[in-house]
């Protein structure tokens, strides 16, 4: 098969979506891989490393789009991307369908067949394409917590792990699914004092077999958010409810209990956040305050480490599109469920419940 890979162009976007890995995967099964020149420049991949696997570097997009009969990319098609899609491509990449009727209604248009990286699953019920990029903005929440909790950056100038002769930190992650396990795991390996909250008992004992030593637990009820809310020096938002915005569990009022320059980072931002203060911010401009506390809000905070980003995408990426190369999409598909339910768009239909019912659309 030949498979595409053009350079992001959605702004602020560095990664992509073949790694020099993947491509040399796919050559040595047979497959001809064309990568838009420069397309790994800004995770730090160079033509040359993708020519050394035996990919062959093509010098633009329009190319890229007009000769594959697979695009694998990053970041849902650009307006300007999806004009050069065509009837029976293979479109596998993040769509985020639900929210975006204009992007749908050119992939129906161009008869593509689309499967989105967020909705293949696995046998546990997980997102394994989402998995990695929580990992990523879990592990940096504590990072970008300590950053912000900086003197010159607003915060109360305290360090995280302390020093010998002054305590730590005290860090409350609130949700303990996958961004929060990884936030807590970093913010106890950088010395700080750490409790996580979730709703979810079977949660809390999972977090307590595997992480008892390293971090506390507390059940989420609003008593116990409210008591550790105030006397966190940094608080990080990690809730999901599957398939609904994130709930406010930190009102303004709340805000008024902190220690003066505490810091929040709300990575559920994406998902609305779930601090009542919290607006979506960028990496230009990352903080705001409100009432005295800062905040932290970046909605796509994997983008900061576009390299690590890219590489554990990739990992996470790549034997499904080594079987979509293969087999073909349908034969893939029908051999795999969790494949399947990737399936978004084909030939002009939606195929996926959930972005149907959203948009009204019929599926
Ligand atoms: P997850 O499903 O693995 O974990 C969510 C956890 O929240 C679960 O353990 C659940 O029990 C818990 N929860 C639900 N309601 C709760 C409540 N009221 N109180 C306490 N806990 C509650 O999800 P995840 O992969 O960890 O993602 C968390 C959030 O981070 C999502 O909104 C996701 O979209 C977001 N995210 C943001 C970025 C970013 O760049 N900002 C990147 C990756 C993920």
């Amino acid at each position: 098969m030949k498979i595409g890979c053009p350079k992001e162009i959605k702004p602020q976007e560095f990664r992509v979506g073949m790694t020099p890995h993947a491509a040399h995967e796919a050559v040595s099964a047979g497959h001809e891989v064309l990568i838009e020149t420069q397309a790994g420049v800004g995770a730090g991949f160079a033509d040359a490393d993708y020519i050394a696997v035996g990919a062959k570097i093509v010098p633009t997009a329009e190319e890229v789009f007009a000769a594959a009969e697979m695009i694998v990319k990053v970041k849902e098609p650009q307006a300007i991307e999806r004009k050069r899609l065509r009837a029976g491509q293979l479109l596998f990449t993040y769509l985020h369908l639900a929210p975006d009727p204009e992007q749908t209604k050119d992939l129906l248009d161009s008869g593509v067949t689309a499967i989105a990286y967020e909705t293949v699953t696995d046998d546990r019920g997980g997102l394994p394409l989402l998995a990695p990029m929580s990992e990523v903005a879990g592990r940096l929440a504590p990072q970008v917590g300590a950053w912000t909790l900086q003197k010159a950056n607003g915060g109360r100038g305290v360090l995280l792990g302390g020093v010998p002769g002054v305590g730590p930190a005290k860090v409350a992650v609130i949700g303990g699914g996958v961004v929060g396990t990884h936030a807590a795991k970093i913010a106890a390996g950088m010395g700080a004092d750490v409790t996580v909250l979730d709703r979810s008992l079977p949660r809390l004992r999972y977090l307590d077999d595997v992480f008892g030593g390293q971090f506390r637990n507390r059940f989420a009820s609003a008593g116990n958010v409210a008591e550790l809310v105030a006397e966190s020096d940094l608080v990080i938002g990690a809730v999901l409810i599957p398939g609904a915005a994130a709930p406010k569990l930190v009102t303004r009022a709340m805000l008024g209990t902190m220690k003066p320059g505490a810091a929040i980072v709300d990575v559920a931002i994406d998902q609305g956040g779930c601090f009542e203060t919290s607006h979506a911010t960028t990496h230009q401009d990352p903080i705001y305050e409100v009432d005295g506390i800062m905040h932290y809000c970046v909605a796509n905070m994997p983008g900061a480490v576009a390299r690590t980003s890219t590489i554990a995408l990739g990992n996470a990426t790549m034997p499904f599109m080594m079987a979509l190369a293969n087999k073909g999409w349908r034969k893939a598909c029908a051999e795999d469920r969790h494949l399947m339910a990737g399936l978004n768009v084909h030939e002009g239909k939606l195929t996926y419940e959930a972005v149907g019912r959203a948009l009204n659309l019929p599926v």
